[in-house]
């Protein structure tokens, strides 16, 4: 089983802490789609014709994108590639592109969960964000998407921003739970090099993110979501119970998964390729005929450190005993060996073959499976 990734390089405006690929420049819309079209064709053999059970419509802001366009892209997709009979199809979703119409048309052409950037309930910390949707838009947008048959959608929710107080914090989980999404993501705010964020913080035009109170919430948002019946699945996600996302658990289950539009990344479980981060160029590139990506292989030792990164970061942990069947008994014994300090300071719990992170643990989980790389 494998997914789709299909990303869609278009915002109307750029939020300030995002680094993700994305132009503001939507006159390239309809090129961009036809590319894609040529894109699919191009790439039908990557993933070995293993049945495809996700397709994930991401961005950038793919709600953005006319809805006859989600529709021929989905129509290439299953032209081309063989589609489970239970296939999960995402959309992210911005609650100002989200209106009674385009949900009933999203519906129509498949998309069966969203995935909705609320973000936050207060419209301060929305203007801080330069996002484009207001508070209200937000509540309007979920109820809109209940009422259109959506049953499955998951809420993005940012924590740690500096004007966030605890409150103001629980007061967003409390609104989150009581929309009844079925899934809720909270993300840590980061500072990423080169964002209109990273240099209001330079220039002291706003306050740097205070790590202390980032733990805090993360913290917080574990225990009022748990208690809520969501299960904590993955550092920033949390599901009812039968509704983790497929595909982003398939990227943790090191599944293959083919990434087509700028900037989009591939894998077919031993090498990576990555398309260009460019739009103008991508266009280009496939009108004439041509991919225009980068790629490598990756070797068992960076098959073995990626497996380390991602299964660290989920419920079910890292496991000994995969280990041991893929990458040999000495690599276990040494990972059990490296992982025995962090047993000893509980951020670590040993279940029979597995290396489960605890709570305290979860907040240092980067640097605790880079400290285990091989
Ligand atoms: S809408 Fe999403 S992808 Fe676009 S700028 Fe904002 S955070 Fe980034």
């Amino acid at each position: 089983m494998a997914g789709i990734y299909i990303h869609v390089p278009f915002c109307k405006q750029a939020c300030n802490y995002c680094n993700f690929h994305f132009s503001t420049n939507l006159g390239l819309q309809n090129d961009f789609t036809a590319a894609l079209l040529k894109e699919i064709e191009l790439r039908i053999t990557y993933l070995g014709y293993e049945t495809v059970e996700t397709i994930y419509f991401g961005g950038g802001t793919p709600s953005l994108l006319p809805v006859s366009a989600i529709r021929n892209i989905l129509d290439a997709v299953y032209r081309n590639f063989s589609i489970s009979a239970d296939p999960e199809i995402s959309l992210e979703s911005n609650p100002d592109d989200m209106d009674s119409s385009r949900l009933k048309a999203w519906k129509e052409a498949g998309i069966n969960r969203l995935s909705i950037g609320v973000q936050s309930f207060f419209n301060d910390d929305l203007i801080w964000m330069n996002r484009a949707h207001n508070a209200q838009q937000a509540v309007m947008a979920v109820e809109q998407a209940v009422n259109a048959g959506f049953e499955n959608f998951s809420l993005d929710l940012i924590y740690g921003l500096p004007a966030l107080t605890d409150e103001k914090w629980n007061e967003n989980l409390r609104k989150a739970i009581s929309l009844n999404p079925s899934h809720i993501s909270c993300y840590a705010l980061t500072i990423e090099a080169k964002t209109a964020l990273y240099k209001m913080i330079q220039s002291k035009k706003t306050e740097d993110v205070q790590p202390e109170k980032q733990a805090r919430q993360f913290l917080t948002g574990i225990q009022l979501l748990e208690s809520a019946g969501y299960e904590h699945y993955e550092i920033s996600s949390f599901a009812k119970p039968g509704k983790r996302s497929r595909h982003n658990s398939s990227y943790w289950q090191s599944k293959k998964y083919l990434g087509i539009g700028p900037a989009a990344h591939s894998f077919d479980g031993t090498g990576r390729q990555w398309n260009i981060s460019n739009n103008a160029l991508y266009i280009k590139s496939l009108m004439a005929g041509n991919l225009n990506m980068e790629s490598e292989n990756l070797l068992p030792g960076d098959l073995l450190n990626e497996y380390i990164m991602t299964s660290l970061r989920t419920i079910e942990g890292l496991d000994l005993q995969k280990v041991s069947d893929q990458f040999g008994n000495e690599k276990s014994l040494s990972l059990e060996n490296m992982a025995k300090k962090y047993i000893q300071s509980k951020k670590i719990e040993r279940k029979k073959e597995k290396l489960i992170l605890t709570n305290s643990g979860k907040l240092f989980a980067d640097g605790i499976a880079a400290s285990l790389f091989f």
